[in-house]
């Protein structure tokens, strides 16, 4: 399973965050992009799984999903991408140049136990 594997690595990151910090985190957010090909519920049943055996298992995860979003050069502005697989302008159907959000997969913030 492809979000146990990312669980597991976020886990990593965030003790080693906590440790190089030393604070006590009791909650991690997190942005996925919806390029990312990660799936948010599945991620989230993931951690539920790889935390336990782990210092951090009360931890909770807070998935922020963000849109994917392209740069049209025909419209000369950003634009929502038709679909994951069709990188095409919602507004004029040309493919995308740049993605510009959408390949998200961040930790932006950790609440800690103050
Ligand atoms: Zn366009």
């Amino acid at each position: 399973m492809h979000e146990l594997s990312i669980a597991l690595q976020l886990i990593d990151q965030v003790q080693e965050l906590a440790h190089q910090r030393n604070v006590h985190v009791v909650a991690v957010q997190i942005q996925v992009g919806e390029l990312s090909g990660v799936v948010c519920e599945a991620l989230q049943s993931a951690w539920e799984l790889a935390r336990k055996a782990t210092s951090m298992s009360e931890v909770k995860l807070d998935i922020e999903a963000v849109e994917a979003v392209g740069y049209c050069g025909n419209c000369q502005r950003e634009t929502e991408i038709a679909s994951i697989q069709l990188h095409q302008c919602l507004q004029c159907g040309n493919w995308i140049e740049r993605i510009i959000r959408g390949h998200e997969l961040d930790i932006i913030a950790l609440q800690v136990e103050t």
